[in-house]
């Protein structure tokens, strides 16, 4: 068993007022160790630290903020084995995934570190002569990170990093399963020379933590990523306090696949879209909606390979699937694979699998069958499971493809241009990919959705900017 692992709030590491267990889903014997469960007392602390750090490190200019970004990517470059190791043990992504992802989350880093040196405002001339006017982004203060448990570095990383890049001091709270991470994370800012209270990292339970942390009147913007009704909850409370929110939320992200795809194209992404990460991404393809030409050599090809996907470990080399990454959220993708036959699905796959190490492993499945109002296709099950819906046409498409809560990513297989046109004007999404996964974005460009997907500014690459900054206009008349 290890030592506990303390938040860090104003630069020191200090306990909270109990100590969460951090165990392995691949392995429930394996204790990775202790996490230090904060209250909302914590919170005011690390708020109240915060607060009183911020002005000077905005004032600091934004060589200091570029360097210490830069440091940061590179020290999560030199950990990279180590963090992706507690990720895939913690969470239960395969090695090369949480490897992949925590590369990732150093280039965030590294993009920032640039972006800190091109915070640009504009000049303009007034209506009334001899007037000026200048418009610039200021830091919105004291921001409140909010994450869930399925990208334990990267949405950490591209919440912290435009944060701190444009001024902005920062509270963290990762989700209850995957303190590990964040806690690394946590330890390589304090070492790269984050002023103290600049970054404060208050583990512990969302109903506590991060509802303190919303209340907070130090705390002028929350970002949040996760369920629905726990964005609807904060959105709600940042409301009655006139805090900026950022949501981003669930998905049942379609991917369609018309009768002039590529079969092996389709499979491949299907197979990447539904089930890597074991299904467990908001932009995962959870409604495969096919054309009926194609429809069953593609189902033939894709149960084929998906019934050959190795579920296993995260850590062991020949696994392809890890875990679910909870015995609650194994339990509720199982009930939805008994919902799926009681309406009237074919199931392939989807029951639970007994490995030597206790974990919370299952098969990839897929719901055949499927129609777009079965429950099994409007609600998100964050699992490895996919449903195939079976279409006549383009128009269909469409309809098939916006009928739907959610709005994040949207994909289509085909060879015709102008059906791939047509799909990327039309997806009422807010990300649209064209013979690729539904999932799997780049860094340096906007991510986020529309309807119940998300709710605010846009994240990642330059347009970050909106929600951790807010505009001024000045006006100044020389006399
Ligand atoms: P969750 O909503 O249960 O928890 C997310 C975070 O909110 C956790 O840190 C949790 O502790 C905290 N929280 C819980 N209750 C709170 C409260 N009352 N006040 C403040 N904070 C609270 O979500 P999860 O299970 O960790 O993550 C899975 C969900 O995240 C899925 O719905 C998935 O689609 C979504 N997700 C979305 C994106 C995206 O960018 N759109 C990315 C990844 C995951």
């Amino acid at each position: 068993m290890s030592d506990p692992h303390l938040n860090l709030i104003n630069g020191a590491w200090v306990p909270g007022d109990h100590l969460s267990e951090n165990r392995n889903p691949s392995d429930l014997a394996d204790l990775i160790g202790l996490y230090a469960a904060g209250t909302a007392g914590d919170v005011t602390a690390a708020a109240e630290a915060a607060a009183a750090a911020q002005p000077g490190w905005f004032a600091a200019g934004p060589q200091a903020r570029t360097d210490l970004l830069d440091r940061i990517a590179t020290r999560i470059e030199a950990e990279a084995t180590d963090i992706a190791t507690m990720l895939a043990r913690e969470e239960g992504k395969i090695l090369p995934e949480a490897l992949a992802e925590t590369r990732r989350a150093a280039q965030i880093f590294r993009f920032f570190a640039g972006e800190a040196l091109r915070m640009s405002g504009e000049a303009l001339a007034s209506v009334r002569p001899g007037v000026d006017i200048e418009v610039t982004r200021e830091p919105v203060g004291v921001v409140g990170l909010i994450t869930p448990w399925n990208f334990p570095a990267a949405i950490p990383a591209w919440k912290i990093a435009p944060a701190l890049a444009y001024g902005n001091a920062v509270v963290l709270k990762p989700a209850e399963l995957v303190p590990g991470t964040a806690h690394m994370l946590a330890r390589i800012i304090h070492e790269a020379g984050c002023p103290a209270g600049v970054f404060n990292l208050v583990m512990g339970p969302g109903s506590v933590v991060g509802r303190a942390m919303v209340e907070a009147p130090q705390i002028g913007a929350i970002s949040f990523t996760g369920s629905v009704p726990t964005g609807r909850a904060i959105a709600r409370a940042a409301a009655e306090r006139m805090k900026k929110v950022q949501l981003e939320m669930g998905g049942k992200n379609p991917m369609v696949v018309l009768d002039d795809a590529d079969l092996p194209t389709a499979v491949a992404a299907c197979l990447n879209g539904a089930f890597f990460s074991t299904g467990q991404r908001c932009t995962a393809s959870s409604r495969l909606i096919v054309q009926a030409g194609i429809h069953d050599a593609f189902v033939a090809e894709l149960t084929r390979q998906m019934m050959a996907l190795r579920v296993g470990p995260a850590l062991a080399p020949d696994s392809q699937i890890g875990p679910v990454v909870s015995a609650q959220q194994l339990a509720g993708n199982l009930s939805y694979v008994d919902l799926a036959r009681a309406e009237g699905c074919e199931v392939i796959g989807g029951e639970r699998l007994n490995l030597p190490t206790e974990g919370h492993f299952q098969r990839p499945a897929l719901f055949l069958n499927a129609r777009n109002d079965m429950r099994v296709a409007r609600e998100e099950i964050f699992g490895p499971c996919a449903a195939v819906i079976r279409v006549a046409d383009f128009d269909e498409v469409l309809a098939v493809a916006n009928d739907s809560d959610f709005g994040l990513s949207a994909g289509i297989c085909t060879t015709s241009l102008r059906h791939a046109r047509e799909f990327r004007r039309q997806a009422r999404v807010g990300m649209v990919m064209v013979n690729l996964p539904t999932a799997g974005v780049d860094y340096h460009v906007p991510f986020g959705g529309t309807k119940g997907s998300s709710l605010g500014p846009r994240e990642q690459g330059r347009h970050a900017a909106e929600f951790y900054t807010t505009v001024k206009t000045s006006y100044s008349f020389a006399g």
